[in-house]
């Protein structure tokens, strides 16, 4: 890995010079529930791209500083974005020379482009393509977005038996 520099006093960019793929790693420890960077949107797009986030049902943004679109998703992340307070925010204890990934189903319903995960945790999911495609109870173990959580909810109703509920 190489590193090409530091995006800020605790953040720095690297590039795997096999793949060419950037990431970002901490060169500090941060801690579990802190702020790992605030957000905003550099520019809305109409459908997500392969470098969007999605933010809300219908919303979809490329991320401003630009240095967090390298943000890579991990089946094992540690950190998650919070929609509301347009923060990433440490899932756990990061410990220095970590890279910082997030889990991509936890924002994205349908995404533009699937890929094939290789983040080699234990419990890697292979291919990702949007939590619309995650089993429920699977989603439930990360930490997801207020409306990836409506989505799946609206999903649960429309599974629902047409007949009434018992009452009594
Ligand atoms: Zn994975």
């Amino acid at each position: 890995m190489i590193k090409l520099s530091d995006v800020t006093g605790k953040i720095a960019l690297y590039i795997d010079p096999n793949t060419g793929q950037k990431h970002l790693r901490a060169t500090c420890r941060h801690t579990s529930g802190s702020l790992f960077h605030e957000f905003s949107s550099s520019e809305d797009v109409e459908e997500p791209t392969y470098l969007s986030l999605q933010i809300d049902h219908n919303r979809h943004i490329h991320l401003k500083p630009d240095f967090l679109q390298y943000l890579n998703h991990s089946c094992d992340p540690n950190v998650y974005v919070d929609v509301k307070r347009h923060e990433f925010i440490c899932l756990r204890d990061i410990e220095v020379n970590e890279e910082i990934t997030f889990f991509y189903p936890s924002t994205e319903w349908a995404m533009e482009q699937v890929f094939d995960c290789k983040c080699r945790s234990a419990n890697c999911l292979g291919e990702i393509k949007g939590a619309m495609h995650l089993d429920r109870e699977l989603l439930a173990r990360y930490k997801c977005t207020p409306h990836i959580l409506e989505k799946l909810h609206g999903q649960a109703e429309e599974q629902l038996p047409v007949n009434e509920p018992d009452t009594h």
